[in-house]
C-alpha cells in the first residue's frame, strides 16, 4: 500500500548552550509537543548540546541530528552557515567550534569596555551570569544590560548599542566560509547556507557553491512565500539540496514557530545521504 509520509523535520534550532532559551532536553519535549518527527540542535558554535537532546530524544522518540551554525566571511560579508551529520569527535571541528569561543569571550570583554566608556555600569560576568553554556554573545549582552537597568529591552541594547555599526559594537573575527566548508567535509558533514533571506547576495551564494556548499534554507521565518520561491529555484539552478527550519530560540516573541517552519522527512533523508557520500570519500582517501 502507498504511504503519504507525513514527518516534518526542523533543521535550525538554538538551546540555551549558546543564545537560546530552553535546555535541550527542554526543546526535544517541545518539538514533540509541536508535531516534529526530528530537528536538528544548531547552536551558535557550539556541540554542547547536542549530546543531551539526543540522548532525551532516544527515549522520547524524538530523532536529534547533529548539528551547528558558524558565523563565517565570504566576499567580505557576513554569512551563518549550519552544519551537520558530522563527527562529533572530529578535533579539526572540535579546535575551531574552541577558537570561536574564545574569540566570542574576547569580543564581550571588548564591548562590555565600551559600554563602561559610554557610561554604563556593567560587567563581564554580569553577562556571564546570563549565559546559560559555552557560547557567549551579544543577546547575552542585551538581557545583562535590561537586568542592570541600562536599557528597557534588549531590542533597545541592540538598537542603541550594540547592533552592526553601533556605538559598542565590534566585530568578531573572520572566519573564511570557503575553509568553513572544507572543516565540515572533513569532519564528514555538509554544509547548508543558512537564511539566504538576510541579505546575502547570489554572487556570495555562487562562491560558496564553488567551495562545495551542499544544502540552502529555503524555508526560516525570514523568508516570505516570494523568497521561499526565489531560493527553492536558485537550490535547483545551483543542484543545492533544500534544507530549512524555525531558528528557534525559544523567545516567547517567537509564537508558535516550532513545528510551523519545517522540511519534509524525505528531505532530511536527502542531506543525511550526502553526507554519507562524504563520509565514504573520506575513508576512501584516508
Ligand atoms: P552574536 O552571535 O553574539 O553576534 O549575536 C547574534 C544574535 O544576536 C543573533 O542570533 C540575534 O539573535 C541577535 N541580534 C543580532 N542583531 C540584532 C538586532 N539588530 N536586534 C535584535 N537582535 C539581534
Ligand atoms: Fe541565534
Ligand atoms: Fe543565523
Ligand atoms: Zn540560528
Amino acid at each position: 500500500m502507498f504511504m503519504i509520509d507525513v514527518r516534518r523535520v526542523d533543521m535550525h534550532t538554538h538551546t540555551r548552550c549558546s543564545d537560546g532559551v530552553l535546555s535541550p532536553a527542554a526543546l526535544v519535549q517541545k518539538a514533540r509537543a509541536a508535531g516534529l518527527s526530528a530537528f536538528s540542535v544548531t547552536d551558535h558554535d557550539t556541540i554542547e548540546g547536542v549530546q543531551e537532546a539526543q540522548e532525551t530524544g532516544r527515549d522520547a522518540g524524538m530523532e536529534v541530528i547533529a548539528g551547528v551554525e558558524l558565523s563565517v566571511v565570504v566576499e567580505d560579508d557576513d554569512v551563518h552557515l549550519l552544519g551537520y551529520f558530522f563527527d562529533p569527535d572530529d578535533e579539526g571541528l572540535l579546535r575551531h567550534l574552541e577558537r570561536g569561543r574564545t574569540d566570542r569571550i574576547r569580543r564581550v570583554k571588548e564591548i562590555v569596555s565600551r559600554l563602561n566608556a559610554l557610561g554604563m555600569e556593567l560587567s563581564v560576568e554580569e553577562v556571564f551570569e546570563q549565559a546559560g553554556g559555552e557560547a557567549v554573545g551579544r543577546p547575552h549582552i542585551a538581557a545583562a544590560l535590561v537586568e542592570a537597568g541600562h536599557v528597557k529591552s534588549e531590542q533597545e541594547a541592540f538598537e542603541r548599542y550594540i547592533a552592526t555599526g553601533k556605538p559598542a559594537y565590534v566585530a568578531r573575527e573572520r572566519v573564511s566560509g570557503i575553509d568553513a566548508v572544507d572543516l565540515l567535509h572533513e569532519a564528514g558533514g555538509i554544509a547548508v547556507l543558512a537564511h539566504p533571506g538576510h541579505w546575502i547576495s547570489d554572487y556570495v551564494i555562487r562562491t560558496l557553491v564553488e567551495a562545495g556548499l551542499d544544502g540552502i534554507e529555503t524555508i526560516h521565518p525570514s523568508h516570505d512565500k516570494m523568497l521561499t520561491g526565489y531560493y527553492t529555484s536558485l537550490a535547483k539552478r545551483f543542484k543545492l539540496l533544500r534544507s530549512g527550519g524555525s531558528d528557534f530560540h525559544g523567545r516567547p516573541n517567537e509564537g508558535e514557530r516550532l513545528g510551523a517552519y519545517s522540511i519534509p522527512y524525505p528531505r532530511l533523508e536527502r542531506l543525511r545521504r550526502r553526507a554519507h557520500a562524504i563520509q565514504s570519500g573520506l575513508e576512501r582517501t584516508s
